[in-house]
């Protein structure tokens, strides 16, 4: 068995693009070997991606390859307070960009870099890593590797899950995402392709526990009438066009993110709550930081050296903590039931709704993704 210069444990979307940037540096990558297709397990999310994970994906050769109806740009977002109290638009026309965000099918996400990963010159796929100099831990929330290597992983759940599904409605979508923050729970209602053309929508639905259990047992028709009585606005007809699935929710972070030979990645390192939906474009963030800074090492320096792969971790702290942030005081300042506070918040999204330049600021570091 050669030893060679990075071995990536994980099969997601960040130890993918991980080991194709690294491929493209000419590093020779073991890659954990692709997990088996499992057709009852279809994966119904669709991910927001921000411009900067766009530019990676594309650098990668993965975004030209994706299918034209697996990607729906978003030129508005509308976001709504308590009982329609509280709105806040963004349009993409004002920033002078081609698009607030871009909602992509995670399964074809997945398809996709797999297939690019066949024509990667340095990449071997395989069941036992070899020695290698730097072993990346692109594992996933709930990475086994993590504690024993010695990194704490503090998590606090949130007691809600989220309750992801196609769904198709009998008006166009018109590329306008749609998000209601209500206590206690927070819906989107992303504009999709699939699988009804300009018709569908991916639902990112995040409750209490408790409710999001009862919604998952119910029927197809019950769910959908439950869906289209809670909030106001909501596109008409929407049906449920897959399975639904969940996802218990918490925020988590590592520390440290790295040591002597080895540096944890993506989910593996930090989580935060979708609804702001940033968990993937922090982890591609981190891929490309990572990327970059094993590509400026002095040449004398070896790719596992805890001091070079320390300049990884403080590029990358700020965006994480900062998004880890804000997605948390987001969900508990919508989640309080203070009647104080609901007039507060929902005044303030009307404050930011007329204060164009902070709203331009606030959307440009979005889109940007200089956050993440
Ligand atoms: C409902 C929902 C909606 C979301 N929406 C968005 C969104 O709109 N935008 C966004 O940016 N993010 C979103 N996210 C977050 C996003 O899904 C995650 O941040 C992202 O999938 C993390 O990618 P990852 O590769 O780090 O981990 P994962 O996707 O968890 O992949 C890790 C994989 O590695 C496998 N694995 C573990 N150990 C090993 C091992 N030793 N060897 C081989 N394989 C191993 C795991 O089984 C898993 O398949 C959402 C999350 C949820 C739950």
């Amino acid at each position: 068995m050669h030893i060679g210069d990075v071995s990536i444990r994980g099969r997601g979307a960040v130890a993918t693009s991980l080991a194709l940037a690294l491929s493209q540096q000419g590093l020779r990558v073991w890659l954990s070997a692709a997990a088996r297709a499992d057709p009852s397990r279809e994966d119904v999310r669709a991910y927001a991606l921000n411009d900067s994970s766009r530019r990676l994906l594309q650098r990668l050769k993965v975004w030209d390859a994706l299918a034209a109806d697996a990607v729906t740009p978003v030129y508005d977002m509308r976001v709504r307070g308590d009982a329609g109290h509280g709105r806040l638009s963004f349009a993409s026309w004002p920033q002078c960009v081609d698009a607030l965000a871009w909602i992509v099918d995670a399964a074809e996400l997945d398809r996709v870099l797999n297939a690019a990963l066949q024509f990667a010159a340095h990449v071997q796929r395989g069941a036992e890593p070899p020695p290698a100099s730097l072993t990346v831990y692109a594992e996933g929330k709930d990475s086994a590797s993590r504690a024993a290597i010695g990194a704490q992983f503090e998590r606090h759940g949130y007691g809600q899950s989220a309750i992801a599904a196609r769904l198709t409605a009998d008006q166009p979508h018109e590329c306008v995402a749609h998000q209601w923050f209500r206590s206690p729970d927070v819906l989107a209602l992303l504009p999709f392709d699939r699988p009804r053309g300009g018709r569908s929508f991916a639902l990112v639905w995040s409750l209490p526990q408790e409710r999001a259990t009862a919604l998952m047992q119910m029927d197809a028709s019950a769910f959908e009438a439950e869906l289209q009585r809670s909030g106001t606005d909501l596109p008409a007809g929407l049906r449920l066009a897959s399975e639904r699935s969940s996802w218990p929710l918490s925020i988590a972070m590592a520390d440290p993110v790295c040591g002597a030979g080895w540096v944890l990645l993506g989910d593996a390192a930090h989580v935060v709550h979708p609804l702001a939906g940033q968990g993937l474009n922090l982890g591609l963030g981190d891929v490309q930081v990572l990327a970059d800074t094993l590509a400026a090492r002095e040449p004398w320096r070896s790719l596992g050296d805890e001091r070079l792969l320390r300049r990884y971790a403080r590029a990358r702290a700020w965006p994480v903590r900062s998004m880890s942030w804000l997605t948390d005081a987001l969900l508990h300042g919508f989640a309080s039931q203070n009647t104080w506070l609901r007039e507060l918040r929902n005044r303030g999204m009307g404050l930011v709704d007329r204060a164009v330049p902070a709203k331009r600021w606030l959307v440009a570091q979005a889109i940007d993704g200089s956050n993440t």
